[in-house]
């Protein structure tokens, strides 16, 4: 191992003492391309997407998805939450079904499925940081209906043993892609592997409309229901086909900016994939001989985005100290226990479901005579989950990054594995 001398956590130099790049990822690359789309659809005065369908740029994001994804249906809403209510009422989950999630994932994820008067079933992750195939049918009740795997900071879930498990018991799968546009699982788009794939395309997400979301299907019924959820008059818009009875909806809809934006942010994706791809790799070839901890493990790592590299420790008070040593040295890292604010992507900070709260006066859905009402949730009550994330220091990619990024970056923590040997 090269000499680096002392750490900066010790009062060494830093090995970086200029600021880093942007971590964001979509809204860093936004420009020109951008800045005309939106434009014009502001000069147009088209700003609602079912004025003029034949050229709406919201519906030309739609066929994007499809494309990307393979599957038949896609439907553009105003967010990644919404997209996974619209998909969830799409596959009809309703008041007296469980949906089993993963204690790792957005709080969106579990919260979609309380709108939906669903209850979240809560599975632990392994070291993939994804759902854990292994510990699905445990969770699994006379009421579950769903499995919703979360492909997390572009890991892929792994698809073909989740599908398995699925078919096994004869649930449905909804995909949550909002942290993975554009990954894939052996040779197949995340997104297209369940009844239904839900994206975001919010500010930290890895292409942007601002706000915005994207369900995908291949199944008509499941695309009627998701539509009708998203606007309280779409048979006005767009009569459902296929016998599908109209019920209320939301208004989720995208307008003609964020599709206008969305559009030019897609063409962006594979570049965007393919740099963090190319940094993400020089730095693990840059580490491949530190044995002070292992990379996470991945379902399938050609198809990982590659917008995050997860250093596993064998303990948390290893990971928390690497990550404190590394942020010293000037190079922006995370592990669980240095984040100033509760970190809403582990269930032990999802306040709403710990607590069993909901905007209902009568507490529904957790309440409901349909639910089982001896479900209780407890922050410890996945602890496996919380080991792996508790020995986990993440790296995160940006496009932004150039090549010394990386290199510093390697440099960096072969510093800090030498040093705190
Ligand atoms: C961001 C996110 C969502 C919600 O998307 P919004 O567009 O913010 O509503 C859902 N699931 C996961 C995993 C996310 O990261």
């Amino acid at each position: 191992m090269p000499e680096y001398g002392r750490l900066a956590i010790d009062g060494g130099t830093p090995l970086c003492g200029e600021p880093w790049p942007s971590t964001m990822l979509g809204p860093a690359a936004v420009g020109q391309p951008e800045i005309d789309a939106v434009t014009a659809v502001l000069r147009s005065q088209k700003l609602f997407r079912f004025l003029d369908p034949a050229t709406s740029r919201c519906a030309e994001l739609e066929a994007r998805f499809r494309a990307l994804t393979g599957q038949d249906y896609a439907l553009a809403v105003g967010g990644g939450t919404a997209a996974l209510v619209c998909g969830l009422t799409g596959i009809g989950i309703s008041e007296g079904d469980e949906v089993i999630v993963p204690a790792y994932t957005y709080i969106a994820t579990p919260a979609a499925v309380l709108i939906c008067g669903g209850v979240p079933v809560i599975a632990e992750i392994d070291e993939t940081l994804t759902l854990d195939p292994a510990r699905i049918e445990e969770c699994i009740t006379e009421r579950t209906r769903a499995i919703v795997p979360v492909h997390m900071r572009g890991y892929p879930c792994d698809m073909a043993r989740i599908m398995a498990v699925a078919e096994r018991h004869g649930l449905d799968v909804l995909e949550d892609v909002a942290q993975a546009c554009g990954g894939s699982c052996q040779g197949r788009r995340l997104g297209s592997f369940g009844r239904a794939g839900c994206f975001s395309l919010q500010q930290f997400k890895i292409i942007t409309a601002g706000e915005g979301g994207m369900v995908v299907t291949s199944d008509e019924t499941v695309f009627q229901r998701a539509a009708l959820r998203h606007d309280s008059a779409m048979h006005f818009w767009q009569p459902a086909e296929g016998g599908v009875p109209p019920f209320p909806g939301e208004n989720f809809r995208m307008n003609e900016m964020e599709g206008a934006l969305g559009c030019a942010q897609f063409e962006r994706l594979e570049g965007i994939l393919a740099r963090c791809r190319e940094l993400c790799g020089r730095v693990r070839d840059g580490i491949a001989d530190v044995d002070a901890f292992r990379v996470h493990r991945s379902a399938d790592p050609d198809g990982e985005c590659g917008i995050s590299l997860t250093l596993l420790f064998g303990e948390g008070g290893q990971a928390q100290r690497f990550s404190e040593a590394l942020r010293a040295e000037g190079i922006p890292c995370g592990s669980l226990y240095d984040k100033g604010i509760p970190d809403r992507h582990v269930f032990c900070y999802w306040d709403y479901v710990m607590r069993r709260s909901s905007q209902d006066r009568h507490g529904r859905p957790w309440t409901s005579p349909l639910h089982d009402q001896s479900r209780r949730y407890a922050p410890d009550m996945c602890p496996r989950t919380l080991d792996v994330l508790g020995r986990s220091v993440i790296l995160s990619f940006s496009q932004t990054y150039e090549d010394r990024h990386a290199e510093l970056m390697a440099a960096g923590i072969r510093k800090v594995a030498a040093g705190l040997s």
